[in-house]
């Protein structure tokens, strides 16, 4: 199959595509989909097959109209419709119990739906345009860094898929904050652009998920069942350091070897004498959640195959690079005090 790049302005072509059926590379504010229409479960088992995504991981569904919401959840709670208000559109994918229209293939068997209303117009366009709320999970390979240009989107689907809309880099560049409202108290259940702070400003305490910033033990109950796969990893082995810069260079300087690399911030540069990308000055934590998951793919690129990152700090925005960057390292830490 040959795989056309679209540009903004061919929509129409996109739209056609979702209607039928197929499955289009779609630019959003957090990364790129890979989306077919919600409503068509054929439509949405292939997103699976072009992924290699397990089956039992779900998917979000986008939306462009807060009516939407109504068919395809049986219960928009308060909490979920204040949330819904103050984010949307955005970068929060709000968990809700499913209505009867969503297909098993999109639910994953669960009986609840993830739903997002993107802020990208491209994306806002080409589900207005398709006229159907679109799902779609990042359009990656499974396991790789998710795609925040339409030529990262290329690269792992040529051949799969018919059509990519390129609409740029992403702004925020990982994927969006999930929170679960369908059971008691709402629980983060994977942090993103909109930040915990800022969530809690709006509904007061939640919850946070053990996954977020833990591995999860072999066989425990999973509630994203994302959560519990490797993850985000380039093909280099990459090995997480909490330490000031000062430790940090150290240690990496004297494990200086070949294909020995960094990924770090703007402090450590002067110090390193091994190649490195930098996600950005350590306290700058929306420009890290920008630069990571394309500097994850140039690691590759720069043919390092072992790379010692400097963990982020897990404030703010920071919690979404900390949670990417701690599945991609395979959760191997290393603390130098
Ligand atoms: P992706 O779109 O590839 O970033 O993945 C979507 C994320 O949302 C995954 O971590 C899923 O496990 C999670 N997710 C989607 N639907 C649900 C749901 N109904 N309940 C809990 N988590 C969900
Ligand atoms: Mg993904």
């Amino acid at each position: 199959m040959d795989t056309k790049i679209l540009q903004p302005q061919d929509i129409e072509i996109g739209a056609r595509l979702i209607k039928n059926g197929e499955l289009v590379g779609m630019p959003t504010e957090t990364v790129y989909g890979l989306g077919a229409d919600a409503l068509n479960g054929t439509a949405v088992a292939n997103i699976f097959k072009a992924k290699g995504r397990p089956m039992d991981n779900p998917l979000i569904v986008h939306i462009a109209k807060i009516e939407d919401v109504y068919r395809l959840t049986s219960d928009f709670s308060d909490k979920a419709r204040l949330l819904a208000e103050h984010f949307w559109p955005g970068p929060l994918t709000i968990v809700m119990p499913k209505s009867e229209v969503i297909p098993n293939e999109v639910s994953a068997g669960l009986d609840t739906v993830a739903i997002r209303y993107p802020s990208h117009p491209v994306a806002e366009a080409l589900i207005l345009a398709a006229d159907t709320p679109i799902a779609a999970p990042s359009a990656n390979l499974s396991g790789s860094p998710s795609p925040t240009t339409a030529n990262h989107v290329f690269k792992d689907l040529k051949g799969k898929i018919p059509a990519i809309i390129d609409g740029g880099q992403c702004e925020v560049g990982l994927e969006s904050t999930v929170i679960t409202v369908a059971e008691g108290v709402p629980r983060l259940l994977r942090p993103g652009g909109v930040t915990l702070e800022e969530i809690e400003g709006v509904i007061g305490k939640i919850q946070v998920d053990n996954g977020v910033m833990n591995k999860l033990a072999e066989g425990a109950r999973v509630s994203s069942p994302g959560m519990k796969y490797k993850h985000y990893a380039p093909k280099a082995h990459v090995m997480l350091i909490k330490a000031s810069s000062c430790k940090y260079t150290d240690y990496v300087n004297s494990n200086k070897g070949n294909g020995v690399g960094a990924l770090c911030f703007d402090e450590d540069i002067k110090a390193l004498n091994v190649p490195y990308i930098t996600l950005g000055r350590a306290d700058d934590y929306i420009s890290q959640a920008h630069n990571l998951f394309d500097a994850l793919r140039s690691l590759d690129k720069m043919g390092l195959t072992a790379v010692y990152a400097h963990c982020p700090k897990p404030t703010g925005v920071g919690l979404a690079v900390y949670n990417r960057v701690i599945r991609s390292a395979g959760f191997e830490v290393t603390t130098l005090e």
